[in-house]
């Protein structure tokens, strides 16, 4: 087997045993909890799409370690056009889903993780590239989705991990064994983590010698001993649980789901550890993660914003307000911006490059530059789309008082807009598009794949303002002038 169904990934699911609390309790099971179905529903649709007819072109592809078929989702890129396909099977899903659908990060991670291990091994003559391509053999074979663990709870943000008053404030090695490591910390924010089938770890910052236990990168199956997950609340969370119409996206959720994972001293034996002390490489691995999730998002945010376009559109039929020249231009404004973000992703998938390992990465100026325009864009659309749809986002009635046999017709009644279309179509635009542009889901264009503070400073490392210094010297005659300034 090396692709897996939508039901059949749910399966896999039933069968594992994390450890998961959610508002207080154990959960026996994410696939069947109605907190966690509308996620695990969005991570179904990388396996069910993949084995579609109208999208296996662009989330499967062949393996370069087996020749087998493989989900995307778990394949090294190695060329443009891999990078390309990439944004447009993120595009397709978000599209689909209208939500995050959290598989994205552990391929970023295992991308990131399999050029890094094959430059610490040219160097350091480890082992580490071997023992990550024996797990991505796995991978690839059983279809599994692998949570990308890389942001650490950091504590006081002064302080070096090492220079920390609790040393778990990030994850590290605490003790070694003969057959493995034993780690301790906790990560933050994890995609996807509860209904993924691994993490794959790895370190958050840049490192210093001091800071060597933390400069750890490792894989362990979701319900490993020691790990405990503790998963987030998102906006308006109880609604999964007691709505349905109100929910929005009832399929596919408002975003991804996040967890804290704890390690509470955990073990990893060798053969899952890919870094154990080069903290040389631990600034490296971030930034080829960094820059790999970033593409990204020119690609899902814009899936995303194809279907808030179409929402604002249809809500604008449904009110009467659709050929009004305000909301057609409003529509066009939604429509460029989003066409904006997505020449980001693809541009930087073109501009992207051969690594040693044979592998490719997009462009790391361009990726950044795309992840800082969506925490602004994204933000823009939504507030077009919320302007289109009026306060009525923020003040309809539920489900229950429009089911309720007294007041039911005249919310019925009051709520209708055009008059030959049901006032429950309103309502269904009306709380989807409140799903989309209302709290968590926006939280993450901006906060997803980093801060836009850490787009800035990668932006500023690699802008070259010395050469760009020059270029204007040369013009103004000032110093010695060049033929040509490279
Ligand atoms: Fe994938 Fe986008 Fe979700 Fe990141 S935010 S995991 S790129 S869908
Ligand atoms: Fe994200």
């Amino acid at each position: 087997m090396s692709m897996m169904t939508g039901n059949e990934y749910r399966e896999s699911l039933r069968r594992l045993k994390p450890e998961i609390y959610y508002l207080g309790e154990k959960i026996e099971s994410v696939a069947d909890h109605p907190a966690f179905i509308p996620h695990v529903n969005a991570a179904a649709l990388t396996y069910e799409m993949a084995l579609a007819p109208e999208f296996e072109e662009l989330l499967s592809t062949t393996s370069h370690l087996t020749g087998e078929r493989i989900n995307r989702y778990t394949h090294i890129h190695h060329s443009h056009d891999d990078l390309v396909k990439k944004v447009k099977m993120l595009r397709a899903l978000g599209q689909q889903t209208g939500s995050c659908f959290q598989r994205c990060v552990g391929h970023d991670g295992l991308n990131s993780v399999y050029s890094v291990t094959y430059e610490i091994d040219q160097k350091m003559g480890t082992d580490y590239h071997k023992r990550l391509v024996n797990l991505l053999k796995e991978v690839q074979s059983k279809d599994l989705m692998i949570s990308g663990a890389m942001t650490d709870v950091k504590g006081d943000r002064r302080l070096s991990p090492s220079q920390q008053k609790d040393p778990d404030l990030y994850v590290h090695v605490v003790e070694k064994k003969k057959d493995g490591i034993v780690v301790s910390g906790a990560k933050a924010h994890i995609t996807g983590a509860v209904n993924s089938h691994g993490h794959l770890v790895m370190p958050t910052a840049a490192m210093k010698a001091e800071d060597a236990d933390y400069a750890v990168c490792f894989y362990v199956p979701v319900d490993a001993p020691g790990v405990i997950h503790i998963f987030g609340r998102q906006t308006n969370d109880a609604r999964k649980c007691n709505c349905f119409l109100d929910q929005g996206n009832v399929d596919y959720g408002i975003v991804g789901g996040e967890a804290l994972i704890v390690f509470d001293k955990a073990f990893v034996p060798w053969e899952h550890v890919f870094m154990c002390g080069e903290y040389e490489f631990a600034y490296e691995l971030v930034e080829r993660f960094a820059t790999a999730h970033r593409q990204n998002y020119g690609g899902c945010k814009v899936g995303l914003a194809d279907t808030l376009i179409g929402a604002s559109y249809a809500l604008a039929q449904v009110q009467g307000t659709d050929r009004s020249s305000h909301i057609r231009d409003k529509l066009v404004e939604m429509v460029h911006l989003t066409e904006t973000l997505y020449c980001c992703s693809i541009a930087c998938s073109c501009q992207g490059y051969a690594l040693p390992a044979g592998s490719y990465m997009a462009d790391p100026l361009l990726a950044n530059v795309t992840k800082l325009n969506v925490t602004r864009h994204i933000y823009e659309i939504a507030r077009i789309a919320q302007d289109i749809a009026g306060g009525i986002l923020a003040t309809a009635p539920s489900e229950m008082d429009w089911k309720n046999p007294k007041v039911g017709k005249y919310v019925d009644k009051y709520m209708k807009g055009v008059a030959d279309i049901p006032t429950e179509t309103r309502m269904r635009l009306i709380r989807l598009l409140e799903a989309m542009t209302c709290g968590t889901a926006l939280v993450e264009s901006m906060h997803g794949a980093g801060s836009p503070q850490a787009q800035r400073i990668m932006i500023e490392r690699r802008a070259n303002l010395e050469r760009k210094k020059r270029l204007a010297e040369k013009l103004a005659k000032i110093g010695e002038q060049p033929l040509f300034v490279c």
